[in-house]
């Protein structure tokens, strides 16, 4: 079949197509300074630009008319000019765990996923910030994409409040909040998307936008060097490193981003990076890889390089895909290498697989759920 040929769908109202034909601009996506020169032209004053920034992001409203403290013309006047949208949902999957896959096709067809992590404590929000990637990380299924394109901040926030209309979870619920943190560690490299990210992830923490804290939102980076030190000064939340090896010589194979910034510079960057606190310790990530990067030699030498640095190993076993030949290291050796870690006095987790069975598990995203699914249609 041809994969660009339009499907009866799109042409049903709030398909894909009906979407791009509106030409109205989407609020979702705008911050408080895009907001106001938007409404600007219609002579909307400052305090209500806002209540309708409130209505958007904290409220979740997804119609005008629900915005009730605003006069019946302004009201009318806004759906004339403006839409508030949502992003189409192409497929949407329920692992036997709980974990909640979705993916999102965006008006130039293009998809990404979103993946939700629902534990006893918290639930966490998977987010793209590209689809695909360019960076060739050996042992990640999402490397092996070219990237198409960088989303832009309103489908980085779409998928965000995508997840709350599922989860009923907008202010006027009653139910707890079961979305409490959000992770950019979805497809692609957030660090090379940086704009759209920053203007994403400052609405997301705004009291009176989507509203989770700072403390509760990570974002993954490979090692971006440069751009570590502006999601410092100017992002500012949790701090993830794709670290995966403790030599230059490994790395360069396994994240190749390290042949231009080392090992060296890259936690230079992270020493630089504002933590000081244990509330603002960073993440290194570990992906575990059998006879690869897993002796305790390399736990030893992990646990050196990262002294200094208030920080915390997250090991991730690695998730195989179709050609790969790495292995996950076993059971027995992933607990020795996070008691070695454990024991030099760091903490060291590790990350259970969630989501296998719907491929939303990490490195897993897109491109095995678009292979399944040709595989079905053929
Ligand atoms: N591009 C960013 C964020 C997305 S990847 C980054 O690289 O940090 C999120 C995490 O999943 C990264 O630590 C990545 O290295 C890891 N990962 C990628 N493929 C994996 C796989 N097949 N198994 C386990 N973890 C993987
Ligand atoms: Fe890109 Fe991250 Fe995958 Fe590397 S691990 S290819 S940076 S998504």
């Amino acid at each position: 079949m041809n994969e660009l040929a339009p499907q009866l769908a799109d042409f049903l109202p709030g398909g894909v197509l009906a979407a791009a034909a509106d030409p109205r601009p989407n609020l979702v996506g705008m911050d408080r300074d895009d907001m106001a020169a938007a409404l600007a032209p219609l002579g909307v004053e400052p305090y209500r630009v806002r209540q309708i920034f409130q209505w958007v992001y904290n409220r979740g409203v997804t119609s005008f008319d629900a915005m009730t403290n605003l006069s019946k013309a302004l009201r009318a006047e806004l759906d004339e000019r403006f839409r508030i949208a949502r992003l189409d949902v192409s497929d949407a999957r329920i692992s036997t765990d709980g974990t909640r896959k979705w993916l999102v096709r965006f008006p130039d067809r293009q998809e990404a996923e979103t993946v939700f992590i629902p534990e006893p404590d918290r639930g966490t929000l998977c987010v793209s910030s590209q689809i695909g990637c360019t960076l060739t990380c050996s042992f990640c299924h999402t490397g092996t994409q070219k990237l198409v394109r960088n989303l832009t901040a309103d489908e980085i926030l779409g998928q965000l409040m995508l997840a709350r209309d599922t989860l009923g979870e907008w202010p006027d619920s009653q139910v707890d909040r079961r979305l409490t943190n959000i992770v950019m560690m979805g497809m692609g490299e957030p660090l090379y998307n940086f704009d759209n990210v920053k203007k994403a992830l400052r609405i997301a923490v705004d009291g009176e936008g989507i509203s989770i804290s700072w403390r509760k939102i990570t974002l993954s980076t490979s090692g971006v060097v440069p751009m570590i030190r502006r999601a410092g000064e100017e992002i500012g939340v949790m701090l993830a490193i794709s670290l995966h090896a403790v030599r230059d010589e490994l790395r360069d194979v396994l994240v190749p981003i390290n042949r231009k910034w080392p090992i060296a510079e890259l936690l230079q960057a992270c020493r630089d990076y504002p933590t000081g606190t244990n509330a603002r310790r960073i993440t290194f990530e570990y992906v575990m890889l059998k006879g690869v990067n897993d002796s305790d030699a390399d736990a030893r030498e992990l646990a050196r390089l990262l002294q200094g640095i208030p920080s915390k190993v997250n090991l991730i076993p690695f998730n195989p895909w179709p050609g790969t030949d790495y292995e996950c290291s076993d059971a027995k050796r992933i607990e020795r290498f996070a008691d070695i870690v454990n024991k030099a006095g760091y903490v060291a987790t590790v990350r259970t697989p969630r989501g296998r069975d719907i491929l939303a598990a990490c490195g897993q995203l897109k491109s095995e759920s678009v292979r399944e699914r040709r595989q079905k249609a053929s």
